[in-house]
């Protein structure tokens, strides 16, 4: 799952009234606080899909120096600088392993936020059951599960009915392509009503230059015409968002980001690769974090 997915990247909560922000101010998302820039981690278990847009794929293919051992160690001195910041979990495929994923779980301090991008993967030995029952045990602990679901079947996908197993938060998480009409955005739409979508330009082609804009953004007229304009999401760093209501309820969030996430310097998202090691940034735009830098940073 890439983390912009995303992440992630990493998820607004659009119910709550405060938002993250990168630059370092005090933000209040669920129930804990957050103080410092997300940390997200690339689990070194890889996903069997092939999504086209994914920016991580190449990083698996060359697994000879993955370690999740070096990733709890640099959760822990991660944690000690920023024991209340967000961790983002994701891949590759967070829940390839269910024993392994429960064992991270259970090492992050409870005073963190979780967000796991996942496509939910079933297979011989873990049905929707397993993993609903896995997942569920953690609700407490977990603040969102973002689930890739897209208009054209990228991912492998498991049945539906998992989504009315799953007692923990969740996400459908959708990038749409520039072929997408109003017939298909709305199919997709109502395959969802009732859950909270979140819809996702394809950020390679997102620069600083458009990023915040909604002038000449097609994919926001789009759902501007199917979906009710809320307002916008919190503009962070490098990624904002906006929010929608489609028939009635069902909170469809738009949201854009860019490919990298470090701006003039700044680190907006410290990253733990598939090796353990910290980088201050994504893919082939990061570098091995400083970490004396951290604390020169106003977080
Ligand atoms: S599910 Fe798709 S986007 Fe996510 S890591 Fe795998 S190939 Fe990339």
């Amino acid at each position: 799952m890439t983390n912009f997915l995303n992440n992630f990247n990493n998820l607004n909560n659009v119910n709550n009234t405060v938002n993250l922000n990168n630059t370092g101010t005090l933000s209040n998302v669920g129930n804990k606080i957050k103080i410092g820039p997300t940390v997200t981690m690339f689990v070194p278990y890889d996903c069997n899909n092939a999504c086209p847009f994914c920016v991580n794929k190449d990083e698996y293919r060359d697994t000879s120096d993955f370690s999740i051992e070096r990733c709890y160690k640099s959760l822990d001195i991660l944690n000690r600088i920023f024991p209340h910041n967000d961790i983002v979990l994701t891949g590759g495929e967070p829940l390839a392993d269910l024993d392994i994923l429960q064992d991270i779980l259970e090492h992050i301090e409870d005073t963190h936020n979780i967000y796991i991008n996942t496509t939910l993967p079933t297979n011989d030995s873990q049905d929707e059951r397993l993993i609903a029952k896995t997942l569920n045990k953690f609700k407490d602990k977990i603040s969102c599960v973002n689930v890739s679901r897209h208009l054209r079947h990228y991912v492998k996908e498991c049945s539906d009915e998992i989504f009315d197993m799953l007692d923990v938060r969740h996400r459908i998480n959708c990038v749409v392509f520039e072929d997408t009409d109003e017939q298909k955005l709305k199919a997709f739409l109502d395959r969802f009503k009732g859950y909270e979508i979140q819809l996702r330009a394809n950020y390679s082609k997102l620069s600083l230059d458009n990023v915040f804009m909604t002038e000449n953004d097609d994919l926001f007229k789009l759902i501007s015409s199917v979906a009710n304009y809320e307002g916008q999401l919190e503009q962070e760093l490098f990624r904002t968002g906006f929010m929608f209501k489609y028939d009635g309820d069902t909170v469809v969030t738009y949201h854009k980001t860019l490919p990298y996430s470090k701006i003039n310097g700044k680190v907006g998202d410290i990253i733990i690769r598939q090796t353990g090691y910290i980088y201050d940034d994504w893919n082939n735009y990061g570098e091995k974090l400083d970490i004396n830098s951290l604390v020169e940073l106003p977080y």
